[in-house]
């Protein structure tokens, strides 16, 4: 077998069980692996630290698929992790798993590269590295006990170009699926579209969130739901006894799926509106006409993809937030979301402090709010936690 020997001291991080190893940990590689071939590891004395994939394009050098040099990386050993992984959501949910939850989430469940959201019988898969890609059959194989009606695949993600990989997209194994999975969450019926929607077809990292904004919904409250993509957040919000909610998102597509949630659930269009528009423009709008709401939740996409971008990330957070807390009734609740990895608790937590400063408002925060169970983190690899949420109340302002 191919293998990498790494720099003298540069085996700390795989010895804390970080499945990573950069280019510029790698000392020397023996033979010529391709990319997402399986490599053996070596520490700078030649110990063994286990078995990773290789690839030649990315900056992660080497993703660890074990730390146990004796692995055999084959079908049966994907069998072994996906079902652990299952097992894992069965303990997590006690039990009770819903129709649709996070089956498997990448380096966190033992697998770099390699999601699996489950609807119902169905799975919807993101391959976004080159091991991932290259255990393609493997992968698909041990997810179909769980996915018997079908396996679609969704690798049409910006990280593959990273790995020299190209798009993929397409049904893995079985089907034919339905133009849209029908599914409930929180008691709310949702569709998901497999193979248009956004990541696998539905937010689920919200899950838990959602329920939060039903659970802490004002009776009768004015609710404007920014980004809200096929309107989790809004019928949450008249699940928990708003009033109305304004839906606004820039994607007309989103927004159609959004009244057809609505309709699903009995929702009219008064009570359930749709704008299409850029959010940060709808905010000035509603500044301008001096509009104000009980409730707002903001659930933007990512600003930033890596941490060179944080600083202008921050701002953009900044921004929005500033509108939004100009926007909110004293008493009015704001719920207010990062998905972007490269800013951490701290520094979000700092531009909503700074945003409510500038906004001149007394703001409290009463709850921290992350990604759902299903996407648990493993201690080991603190870059899985991404989703960041605050959920705060305007104290009053000046
Ligand atoms: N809250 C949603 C997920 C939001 S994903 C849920 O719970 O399902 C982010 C959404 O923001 C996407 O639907 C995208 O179309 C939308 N979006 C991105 N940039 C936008 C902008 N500038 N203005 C309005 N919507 C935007």
């Amino acid at each position: 077998m191919n293998t990498v020997i790494l720099k003298s001291g540069k085996e700390h991080s795989v010895l804390r069980r970080h499945p990573w190893i950069f280019t510029g940990a790698v000392g020397k590689v023996e033979g010529d692996p391709a990319n997402g071939e399986t490599v053996r590891i070596l520490d700078s004395k030649k110990n063994s630290l286990g078995l990773g994939t290789w690839s030649g394009v990315s900056s992660i050098a080497v993703r660890i698929w074990s730390f146990d040099p004796d692995e055999t990386i084959d079908a049966a050993f994907f069998q072994r992790k996906i079902a652990a992984a299952y097992e894992l959501r069965k303990t997590i949910f006690n039990r009770a798993l819903p129709e649709a939850f996070r089956l498997v989430y990448a380096e966190s469940d033992g697998l770099p590269g390699v999601i699996a959201d489950l609807y119902r019988d169905y799975a919807v898969v993101q391959l976004s590295t080159a091991g991932a890609d290259h255990f393609r059959d493997e992968i698909a194989g041990a997810l179909l006990p769980y996915a018997p009606g079908g396996i679609y695949e969704r690798s049409d993600v910006d990280g593959r170009k990273r790995e020299g990989l190209e798009p993929v997209k397409g049904l893995l194994r079985g089907g034919p699926l339905p133009e849209k999975i029908d599914f409930t969450e929180n008691g709310l019926r949702f569709q998901c579209d497999a193979v248009s929607g956004h990541k696998t077809g539905f937010y689920l990292d919200q899950r838990i969130n959602r329920a939060v904004v039903s659970s802490e919904m004002t009776a009768g409250a004015e609710v404007l739901n920014c980004f809200c993509y096929t309107g989790g957040f809004g019928l949450a919000a008249l699940q928990g006894g708003a009033g109305k909610v304004i839906n606004v998102d820039s994607s007309e597509p989103a927004l159609e799926q959004a009244r057809l949630h609505a309709g699903l659930n009995g929702f009219s269009g008064d009570r359930f509106q749709t704008v299409c528009a850029d959010v940060f423009q709808y905010l000035r709008r509603c500044r301008d006409a001096a509009r104000s709401f009980d409730v707002i939740i903001l659930d933007p996409p990512k600003f930033a993809d890596t941490i060179s971008q944080r600083e202008k990330a921050a701002r953009g957070y900044k921004d929005l937030n500033l509108l939004a807390l100009k926007l909110l009734k004293p008493g009015g609740k704001l719920f207010t979301f990062s998905c972007s990895g490269a800013m951490d608790d701290e520094l979000f937590a700092k531009v909503i402090a700074s945003a409510a400063q500038d906004a001149q408002a007394d703001f409290r925060v009463v709850r921290k709010l992350m990604q759902g169970p299903d996407h648990a983190v493993s201690a080991n690899f603190p870059e899985g936690h991404y989703l960041k949420g605050i959920c705060g109340i305007l104290a009053g302002r000046g």
